[in-house]
């Protein structure tokens, strides 16, 4: 079997008394996005620089293309895209001479037109660098971690603070990416954003990685449960159906059943002539799910 193109077990980092990661273990497979999804403070850039070799682990195991993160090689280091603000390139560049330039650091680079339509800047090729937006400036960042034609990439948060185009233009290049069989290590705060690009997620909380898998069931979102909220004035002989008292007079419960579950507080409604008041039946969203994982305030208000 491959090696895994990442490979993390029970990864500490510790600045004096934070601890910032706290154990945790993490696999990514060759060819897959994965995302490492989590709000702030709750070490996503500290695994990232751990794994690019910019900082030290204070314990665990760390191991990127085979070999140790803390300790990569140059021909190592060519294998791996990490996207950096290009602020410190040459304003007076084009677009095309500036991926030219870091081209030339490489062994294998990846011809110079094609990443430049991989990122979407074929219009602004020849563009100077101080005349790009900053989307646009954003786009040749990963560009020129792209310029060495690099096995993995590692995306750090690549959307905070764009707008909701800029953001599907940010995703269009990550599907690009994966398109050319490249394994992609994303962090991000946005659920949606892991969920259309991810093959599998982890979310970090405090340090902790609190459930891991593929969007669509990380969790226990496939199997999660209904929750049901009604008021009734006078609840004689209400069936026991697991509900609690929220504290304003509101009922609660939650069952994986909700068709029986409504069928039988109806009958009883109805015997009564009783009125379920402000009955509300919802599944709970990813959102919630994320919050409640993450430690937030999950529900429907
Ligand atoms: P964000 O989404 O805000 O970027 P993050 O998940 O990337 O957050 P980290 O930057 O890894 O979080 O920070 C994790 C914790 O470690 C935080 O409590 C932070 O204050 C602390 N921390 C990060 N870098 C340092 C540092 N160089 N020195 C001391 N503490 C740090």
């Amino acid at each position: 079997m491959a090696e895994p193109v990442i490979q993390v077990r029970g990864l500490r980092k510790s600045y004096g008394d934070v601890e910032a990661v706290r154990g945790i273990d993490v696999t990514v497979e060759r060819g897959e996005v994965f995302a490492l999804l989590g709000p702030n403070g709750a070490g996503k850039t500290t695994t990232v620089e751990i794994l690019e070799g910019y900082r030290q682990r204070t314990g665990g195991e760390a191991s990127v293309l085979e070999r140790d993160p803390a300790k990569l090689d140059r021909p190592t280091k060519a294998r791996i895209g990490i996207v950096l603000q290009s602020s410190g390139v040459d304003p007076f560049l084009t677009v095309r001479e500036t991926i030219d330039m870091y081209r030339g650091y490489y062994p294998h680079p990846r011809p110079v037109d094609e990443v430049i339509d991989v990122v979407g800047l074929s219009e602004k090729r020849d563009t100077r660098v101080n005349k790009l937006s900053g989307g646009q400036q954003r786009r040749l960042d990963v560009a020129i971690a792209l310029a060495g034609d690099p096995e993995l990439l590692f995306l750090d948060e690549p959307t905070t603070g764009f707008d909701p185009s800029a953001r599907r233009n940010a995703w269009q290049i990550v599907r690009n990416l994966i398109a050319l069989g490249k394994t992609v290590f994303l962090t991000t705060h946005y659920m949606d954003e892991a969920q259309y690009l991810a093959k599998r997620v982890a979310v970090i909380a405090q340090g902790l990685i609190v459930a891991e898998g593929p969007p669509a069931t990380i969790g226990g979102r496939d199997t999660a449960q209904t929750v049901i909220r009604f008021r009734v004035e006078d609840g004689e002989g209400l069936p026991s159906l697991g509900q609690v008292p929220l504290g304003d007079g509101t009922l609660e419960l939650r069952t994986e059943h909700p068709t029986k579950v409504l069928h039988e507080l109806t009958a009883w409604a109805l015997d009564r002539g009783a009125e379920l008041e402000g009955m509300e039946v919802y599944r709970p969203t990813l959102e919630d799910i994320y919050l409640e994982l993450t430690g937030g305030e999950a529900g429907a208000e």
